[in-house]
């Protein structure tokens, strides 16, 4: 049985408009089973049936934070698991996908990199955490209107596949997304960032810098070793020369390592004439990681010193702690005792 959702549109089987009538049911209505599509003759659903499936995944497990945010813990059809995270504030309803198990990256503050690498996810099942959501969440999959590819993984180290499901979610008969909407989160692989540029797609990009400097950098980033910043920095350029979008450059603080307003002062220098916006994301803690967030004043003190010297910078407080979503604790643990545990999907095939 092979997966349909790591065709593009108009690769899917059937002749002339059954492509599209398939489309429709699989990311406007969100069906998760052949016998589902009624506008198509009985026997092309049970042939349908029979050579494909549609859903990724053995088991889906929904944790409700307190504060809105679902993390769905995926069972893949091979045992392994990974997780994804749906935000339904602010107006607009977000994903944060995955694109591994686990990650080969290693940075020294993220429970992900800690579970070390597990494998690539495929474009289905990249896609398919989209459509679990969804249906968990009694929603078409085209009500989801931004996603952002920041869950487990390094999206540049799958790129094959990333692109693909990125592909599929662009696409007028696919999840219909704006390339705006889209944002993949890298570590910084330059070979991949020029990649990307090539492709021309127009999603938005997401820098994890962590560092203005590459002697801090490569105390918590182990990739900073092979690509040193005015590297991934030329790649970054590129990249907005091309697609004129406006990068985002992510800041972990952590307390002691790269939290000095110094270090904020040399960022800004950095990044002059890159048209950067700065997202500060306090430490989400996990147990047993090896550093500390800055705390709160100090925080607010480095975004004051970036703001002073022109650099447009926001704070992201995190959310879903409660439940382990937030950024970097995704790490297929559940920190405290479940009140809710509903089962979506045990297709299992
Ligand atoms: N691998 C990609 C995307 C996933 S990580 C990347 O690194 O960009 C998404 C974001 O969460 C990154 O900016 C990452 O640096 C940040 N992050 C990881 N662990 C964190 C933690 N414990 N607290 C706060 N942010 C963290
Ligand atoms: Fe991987 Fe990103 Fe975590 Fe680093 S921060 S280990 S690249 S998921």
């Amino acid at each position: 049985m092979r997966a349909i959702l790591d065709l593009l549109p108009e690769e899917l089987p059937g002749e002339g408009y059954r492509k599209a009538q398939i489309a429709h049911w699989l990311y406007a209505r969100g069906a998760l089973d052949f016998a589902e599509m009624t506008d198509l003759p009985k026997a092309l659903r049970e042939a349908l049936d029979r050579e494909w499936r549609i859903s990724e995944f053995a088991l889906v497990e929904a944790y409700p934070s307190r504060d809105g945010s679902v993390k769905y813990l995926f069972t893949l059809l091979d045992g392994k698991k990974t997780e994804a995270v749906y935000m339904p504030y602010e107006n607009r309803k977000t994903v944060c996908l995955s694109t591994m198990v686990g990650c080969p990256a290693g940075c020294s503050f993220c429970a992900t990199g800690a579970l070390g690498f597990g494998r690539n996810l495929t474009a289905a099942e990249i896609l398919s955490q989209i459509l679990a959501i969804a249906h968990h969440q009694g929603i078409s999959p085209r009500e989801i209107r931004n996603v952002v590819l920041m869950g487990m993984g390094e999206p540049l180290l799958n790129l094959q596949n990333v692109l693909r499901a990125v592909r599929v979610m662009l696409h007028p008969k696919g999840l219909a997304l704006s390339p705006r909407r889209v944002t993949l989160s890298t570590v910084g692989i330059p070979k991949g960032i020029y990649r990307l540029a090539e492709e021309d797609l127009g999603v938005r990009l997401a820098l994890s810098l962590h560092a203005p400097d590459d002697e801090t950098r490569r105390k918590i980033v182990p990739t900073a070793h092979r690509y040193p910043i005015a590297e991934i920095l030329e790649a970054v350029r590129h990249y907005y020369a091309k697609t004129k979008r406006r990068v985002t450059f992510e800041y972990t603080l952590l307390e002691g390592v790269n939290d000095h307003l110094w270090q904020a002062r040399l960022l800004a220098k950095l990044l002059k004439g890159l048209s950067a916006h700065v997202n500060l994301i306090p430490f989400n803690p996990w147990e047993g990681a090896p550093v500390e967030g800055t705390p709160k004043a100090g925080i607010l003190a480095f975004a004051e010193e970036l703001r002073r010297l022109g650099v447009p910078t926001s704070i992201r407080w995190s959310r879903g702690q409660d439940v382990g979503a937030a950024c970097g604790q995704l790490a297929l643990k559940v920190p405290r005792p479940l009140t809710f545990k509903p089962t979506l999907e045990d297709a299992g095939r």
